[in-house]
Formats: structure tokens, C-alpha cells, sequence
């Protein structure tokens, strides 16, 4: 025995979580130039950051030796005001990832479970795998979440069911309806995270008004982020909404200072502007359908997607698609392969800047050529 078989087994048996590959690493690579790179593959805003963000975040440089505020004070409050909760329902995290890390944290101890879908976000089995839990992965319908059949997955044990609309890497909207009847008949046992990372990219008509559930709803947690349509992903930021009784436990375990200054001025300033937003709404609803458009030419089935991103087939078998992904790669595209969420047929790719796509299609066609 050495020291890290005495890790435990659900420790030692974790798949580490692929990230997309970094542009600097695939130049160096192929030994492309970096400038050449595309990335379209973390679904991060093609418009970069907001410029209001930008100018808070580079005067907050200058004080860096001091501590961030450790409750997020002025964020809360701009939050509290925006989306009509009290600050003590807003928990803060390093990412939205912190947030479902410290849900799991609070709610599940060896012999739990949670609940999950079938090609959902590959970062709720880890979190539920980290505490030695059980995770019931439910069988997806039609590449969404089959909310009835997660109902009925739910045991005696199960503490927490992992919603994510619109998922990711799948698109798959589930519908405001059938979201608010989940909740109804769901116990109050269970505490029900709502992912909403891509919130802000649905049309208004498809915009869930979920906030307002957890007035009737104590076990609900819905979580956002700052890494999307607010263009802050290196700076980690997220938050959650809740009952203040389950934001209290949350806060208890999270890290004094797990939002640093940087990522706190960010947001806030990010929050203010709404243009960037907008601008970030309308260059990926235009994105979307010059991509879908590229692939009904070219016969590609797509995923119908609702977040900034799109998941399509390659036809043919699994190899095809690392080929077609491997030939994107050489071409200086990066998208991401889905074999890690059961999907070996499947590449998804980030909505970009219109040249971005424009490359994108052409080097995909390119590929496939290869292919045949
Ligand atoms: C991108 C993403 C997040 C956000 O992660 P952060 O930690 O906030 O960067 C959360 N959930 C889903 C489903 C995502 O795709």
C-alpha cells in the first residue's frame, strides 16, 4: 500500500473532467499560428468581455494585496435588486460549478444519491462522485431530460435531482410547464438544481419565470453564471438562488473568499450592461442559424439548439467523427467531441463571430470531403 491507495475508491476511480482544448496548446501542436486558432469549443462569448467589465476589472488590479469582501456584499445587493430575492437567498460562486460543488457538498454523504440525465453536464456526476455518493443517470428522450421518468428514478435516498435548461452539450430546452409540474410533485426532500447557464440566450417566450418559484418552492436552487453571455469565464463567477435556509448551509461550507475582487467588481459592472448583452442575444441568435443553415446545406443532422452552442452527427461510426474532429483540428478549429457524455457520434461546437463560422463550415465541409 502507498499513501494514494488509501485515497477512497470513488476518489481514485474519477474520470478527470475534459476541458476544451486551449488554443495555445493546440498551436503549439500542429505548430499553427495562434492567431489562426479558432476556439468554438467552451462556449465562451465570441464579443469577449463587456467593456464596462473590463475597465472595473483593470482599476480593481490596483488592490489586489487586499482580500476580496468574502460576502459579496455589493454584489448580492445588485442581484437582490434585479431579480427581486433577498440577499440572503444568493449564495456566490467561483463559477456556477462552485455553486453545484457546494450543493452536493451540504446534501449527499456516501450512500446518497442524486439524480441526473443522460447526456446532461458532465460536471453533475463529478460533484455527486467526489462526496462517494450514487449518481442515477436517467435515460434521456429525444437528447432532453425525461422529466418524468427522473421523477420516478428518485429513491429513498436521493437528495438532490440535476436539471440543467438548456443543457449542455445537448440544447434541449425543457419547457416551462413541465418544469414548474416537476416541482409540484417532486418531495420536499430533494433539493431540485436548476441549471440556467444559458439563460440569458433564451428568446423572452421560452424564458422559464423560475425565480419566482422559489417563493412556493423551499427545495429549489437555481443557478447562473458570469461565464456565458456576460463574457467572464476567466474570472469565475456564478451564483445561486434558494431558500435562506439552504443558501445558510451552503454559505457554511463554501470558502471564505471563493469569488476573488477581480471576478466581484466584474460582475457587477457586467450586470450594468445591457447592451453588451443584447449585442451577445443577437450576434448568436444570427450565428445560430447561418450554422444551421451551413449544415442543412451540407445534409449534417443537427441538434435544434436553444444555448450558444450546437451539437451535430457525423455520419458514419464513432471513428468518423474523431477523424472529422482530428481534420477541424489540423484546419485550426477546435470544437469538442462527446464521447465523455455518451454521444460518440456527436460533435458540438460554440456559435463564434460570423467569419468564425463562416471558417468553421468550410473547413467541416472540407473534412468531410476527406472523409469520403
Ligand atoms: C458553462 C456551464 C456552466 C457554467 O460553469 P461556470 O462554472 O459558471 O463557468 C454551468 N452549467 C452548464 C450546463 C454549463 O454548460
Amino acid at each position: 500500500m502507498n499513501l494514494c491507495d488509501f485515497a477512497p475508491e470513488y476518489i481514485r476511480s474519477i474520470q478527470p473532467y475534459q476541458p476544451g482544448k486551449p488554443i495555445s496548446e493546440l498551436a503549439r501542436e500542429m505548430e499553427l499560428d495562434e492567431a489562426r486558432v479558432i476556439k468554438l469549443a467552451s462556449n465562451e462569448n465570441p464579443l469577449g468581455t463587456s467593456p464596462l467589465a473590463l475597465e472595473a476589472m483593470v482599476s480593481a488590479l490596483h488592490d489586489v494585496a487586499l482580500y476580496p469582501d468574502g460576502s459579496g456584499y455589493e454584489l448580492k445587493s445588485e442581484l437582490s435588486k434585479r431579480y427581486g430575492v433577498s440577499p440572503d437567498q444568493i449564495i456566490l460562486g467561483n463559477g456556477s460549478n462552485d455553486i453545484l460543488d457546494l450543493a452536493a457538498r451540504v446534501f449527499l454523504k456516501p450512500g446518497a444519491a442524486a439524480v441526473y440525465s443522460q447526456h446532461a453536464f458532465a460536471v453533475y456526476p463529478l460533484v455527486v462522485q467526489m462526496i462517494g455518493a450514487n449518481g442515477i443517470a436517467v435515460p434521456a428522450r429525444d437528447y432532453g431530460h425525461d422529466l418524468l421518468a427522473m421523477l420516478d428514478a428518485i429513491t429513498p435516498e436521493t437528495r438532490i435531482v440535476f436539471i440543467a435548461s438548456p443543457n449542455n452539450p445537448t440544447g434541449t430546452l425543457s419547457p416551462e410547464d413541465e418544469l414548474f409540474r416537476f416541482m409540484e410533485r417532486v418531495s420536499r426532500d430533494v433539493l431540485v438544481v436548476m441549471d440556467e447557464a444559458y439563460y440569458e440566450y433564451l428568446p423572452e417566450a421560452n424564458k422559464p419565470d423560475s425565480i419566482k418559484w422559489l417563493k412556493q418552492f423551499s427545495n429549489l436552487l437555481i443557478t447562473r453564471t458570469f461565464s456565458k453571455v456576460y463574457g467572464l469565464a476567466g474570472v469565475r463567477v456564478g451564483f445561486g438562488l434558494t431558500h435562506p435556509d439552504v443558501a445558510n448551509l451552503m454559505n457554511r461550507v463554501r470558502q471564505p473568499f471563493n469569488v476573488s475582487s477581480i471576478g466581484l467588481v466584474g460582475a457587477l459592472a457586467a450586470l450594468q450592461d445591457a447592451e453588451f448583452v443584447q449585442k451577445s442575444y443577437a450576434l448568436n441568435r444570427a450565428g445560430m442559424l447561418q450554422l444551421t443553415d451551413g449544415f442543412r446545406k451540407m445534409g449534417i443532422e443537427y441538434i435544434p439548439s436553444y444555448g450558444n452552442f450546437i451539437t451535430f452527427r457525423v455520419a458514419g461510426d464513432a471513428t468518423s467523427t474523431l477523424k472529422v474532429y482530428q481534420s477541424l483540428l489540423r484546419q485550426g478549429i477546435i470544437v469538442r467531441p462527446l464521447g465523455i457524455y455518451e454521444m460518440p457520434h456527436h460533435l458540438r461546437v460554440t456559435v463564434g463571430l460570423q467569419s468564425q463560422n463562416q471558417r468553421f463550415l468550410e473547413s467541416l465541409e472540407h473534412a468531410l470531403g476527406e472523409l469520403a
